[in-house]
C-alpha cells in the first residue's frame, strides 16, 4: 500500500518580486514589519480588504505576486494614515501603499476603479492646472467602459443635487496661469523620479 505523506512537499518561494518592491522609494520598509498586527486593527476599510497591510505584506516577503497584484487591499486604502501613526516600527505603510499603487499601475495590474479615478484625476489637473468634476467623472466612465456609464446614470439624482447646489459646474474652470510653470515641475518630478530609479 501506497505510504501516506505526512507532510507536503516543501513551498518553493520566488523573490524576485519581493525584491522588486523592496526597490520602490519606500518598499524597503516592508522588511522591518514584526507582525504586530496593530495596523490590521486599525485600519477602517480591512473588513473590506483581501487582505489586511500586515497580511499584504507577508505574501510580499513571500513573493508572492499573483495575490498581492490581484487583491484589493492597495485599491481600498483610503490614505487615512492611521497605520503609519500607529505602527510601533515607524513604517510608513501609507506611503508603501502609494508606491504599490504605482507598481501596480505600470504592470497594467489595476483594474480597480480608483486606479481609473486616479488617472482622471491625474489627467484633469495635469491639463488644465485645476479641478473640474466634469471633467473628471466624463474620463472616469470613459476609461471604465460601457457597464459603468449605465451605471452612472442610476447616480444621476445625485448628479442633479450637486448641481442644485453649485457643487458640480457645468463650465471647466479657466486654466491655470503659471501652467508652463506647472509643466515644468512636472517635467522635473519625472526626471528626478527616472534618476533614482536607475
Ligand atoms: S503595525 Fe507595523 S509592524 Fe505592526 S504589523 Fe503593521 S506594518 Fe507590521
Ligand atoms: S492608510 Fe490605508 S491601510 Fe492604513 S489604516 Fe488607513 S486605509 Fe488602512
Amino acid at each position: 500500500m501506497e505510504q501516506k505523506k505526512l507532510f507536503s512537499e516543501p513551498v518553493k518561494y520566488d523573490l524576485t518580486f519581493a525584491r522588486e518592491i523592496y526597490r520602490l522609494e519606500n518598499g524597503s520598509y516592508i522588511k522591518q514589519c514584526m507582525n504586530c498586527g496593530m495596523c490590521a486593527i486599525s485600519c477602517a476599510t480591512k473588513d473590506i480588504m483581501d487582505y489586511s497591510p500586515r497580511k499584504l505584506f507577508n505574501l510580499i516577503k513571500l513573493g508572492k505576486k499573483e495575490e498581492v497584484m490581484n487583491a484589493n487591499t492597495i485599491w481600498y486604502c483610503t490614505s487615512c494614515c492611521t497605520c503609519k501613526a500607529r505602527c510601533p516600527r515607524g513604517i510608513p505603510i501609507v506611503d508603501v501603499m502609494h508606491d504599490l499603487k504605482k507598481y501596480a499601475i505600470e504592470q497594467g495590474s489595476d483594474d480597480y476603479p480608483q486606479s481609473a479615478f486616479y488617472k482622471a484625476f491625474w489627467k484633469e489637473m495635469s491639463s488644465r492646472g485645476r479641478m473640474f468634476e466634469g471633467g473628471v467623472t466624463a474620463r472616469y466612465f470613459l476609461m471604465r467602459g460601457l457597464d459603468e456609464i449605465m451605471k452612472a446614470f442610476s447616480m444621476k439624482d445625485v448628479g442633479m443635487s450637486m448641481l442644485k447646489h453649485g457643487r458640480l459646474p457645468l463650465l471647466p474652470p479657466k486654466k491655470l496661469k503659471g501652467m508652463g510653470g506647472l509643466k515644468k515641475i512636472i517635467r522635473k518630478a519625472r526626471e528626478l523620479e527616472r534618476k533614482e530609479a536607475r
